[in-house]
């Protein structure tokens, strides 16, 4: 009989098993976090530059609210599909309750090819998006912000429409704004900067001498360029990075702010993606190989093109996957030659693969925790757009110590449950889910009052 693939959400619930059986999840409280507790599938329809029309599928789930209102990002892809947003969502409840901020758990997006719209029908897309959500999202009940090839400029149209549908002001509604339009200070590097947090504590934990360690990052959006610049800045060496166009690999040390003004060089001042990719020469149109031009500083120069496979197992310290879900899968789990994997993607790992990395002693350090700076900013920003705006080093400075909570947090429990950091991390959440859950009333506890 063949072998039918689990689905990203019946993968992801399996990690919601096992760690209920470490913390003893009752099975009510289970069975509620299985499912969603609402889903919401639009038509967004758009009127093209050309005038024609075309409609997108969107997507808007609220996994659980039991800690607070949903919180989590809008992705523009043309791979988003609900079973996707459902495990996005979910992992979103786990990992706010990880980091111990007030909210629960939201996924939403649209499934289109952002970069083969121009910014006037992106523009479009996005407050007809929000049109369609406008009952379902709120700043008390659904707070959106930027995830996959979403960002600033897209958070601020549609706060701006959600506020004209209400017909006032309503800055909180969602995060991940420009600075000019209620944003925070920190947000836009927060993903990069929280992971950067997890890997220093490694650091202190293990006497690394930032020189010797190699990296090997995929996937140089917002998160993987943050990350890696400050890991650059402290002297890390990181030897290969990519993006959807392939990868570059240098054993010597790739000069990351060279990279990021190549990768983000845009056609003109309007358009909201970059065509660059860290593969991309400016001196010349070497299209393969190494770049051999004379007195050229591209990044490329004295680097290997290389293809994303190859980066996930090249033999490095730590691996950084930044891109997006199921890269490390039981096909290529026992080709991976890091010590460690630090997850700013959501979802890049499998459940098959997470096993035979842990046979093969690679360290996991899961996404709930390590891209989870985003959303905690995020919830700076919202409650400054309640009360008043913080300096950036405040931002940070809080930042790090919530993220240095969860790890220490997360750290007890594998020392003290002989658990891996996946499961340990999912413990966490799941206790203080189990905690805010009972407050409101389950059996055990009608049981005790009665
Ligand atoms: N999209 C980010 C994530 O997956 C941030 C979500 C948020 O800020 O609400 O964590």
């Amino acid at each position: 009989m063949p072998h039918e693939e689990a689905s990203i959400y019946e993968d992801a619930l399996s990690r919601l098993d096992r760690a209920a059986e470490v913390v003893g999840l009752s099975s009510e409280i289970a069975d509620q976090l299985r499912e969603p507790l609402e889903a919401l599938s639009v038509s967004v329809r758009v009127r093209m530059d050309d005038g024609s029309q075309q409609v997108f599928p969107g997507y808007r789930i609220r996994h659980d609210d039991s800690r607070g209102p949903t919180k989590g990002g809008l992705r523009y892809h043309p791979e988003v599909e609900m079973e996707e947003v459902k495990a996005l969502a979910f992992w979103m409840t786990c990992k706010c309750a990880l980091m111990d901020i007030p909210f629960g758990g939201a996924k939403g997006g649209v499934c289109v090819d952002p970069q083969s719209l121009s910014r006037m029908e992106l523009e479009r897309l996005s407050r007809a998006f929000v049109q369609r959500m406008a009952s379902f999202i709120g700043p008390n009940r659904d707070i959106p912000a930027p995830d996959v090839y979403t960002n600033p400029t897209i958070m601020g149209w549609m706060m701006d429409e959600y506020s004209q549908v209400q017909n006032e002001l309503c800055p909180s509604v969602i995060t991940g704004k420009p600075l000019a339009l209620n944003g925070s200070p920190g947000r836009n590097e927060a993903t990069g900067r929280g992971a950067y947090y997890c890997i220093k504590e490694l650091e202190s934990r293990k006497g690394w001498n930032p020189h010797q360690v190699r990296v090997a990052i995929q996937g140089f959006g917002n998160a993987g360029q943050s990350v890696a610049s400050l890991l650059f800045d402290d002297g890390y060496r990181i030897v290969a990075i990519s993006d959807a166009t392939g990868g570059i690999f240098n054993h010597e040390g790739i000069s990351i702010p060279e990279v990021i003004s190549a990768k983000n060089r845009k056609d003109s001042a309007e358009d909201l993606y970059s065509s660059c990719s860290v593969c991309d020469c400016g001196h010349c149109d070497d299209t393969g190989g190494r770049c051999t031009c004379e007195d050229c500083d591209c990044p490329a120069c004295g680097s290997e093109r290389i293809d994303n496979p190859t980066l996930l197992e090249l033999d490095v310290d730590i691996l950084i996957p930044a891109a997006i879900e199921k890269q490390i899968t039981a096909e290529n789990a026992n080709r991976i030659n890091a010590d460690y994997v630090v997850e700013i993607a959501n979802g890049p790992t499998t459940s098959d693969a997470d096993e035979i990395l842990a046979e093969k002693g690679v360290t996991v350090i899961p996404d709930i925790l390590a891209n989870a700076g985003g959303v905690t900013v995020s919830y700076f920003e919202w409650l400054q757009n309640r009360t008043a705006r913080w300096t950036e080093e405040k931002v940070n400075s809080e930042l790090k110590r919530i993220m240095v909570a969860a790890f220490e947090e997360t750290e007890r429990f594998v020392r003290e449950e002989s658990i891996d950091w996946r499961t340990a991390a999912y413990s966490v959440a799941l206790t203080r889910l189990k905690e805010a859950i009972s407050c409101r009333g389950t059996k055990n506890f009608f049981n005790q009052v009665a």
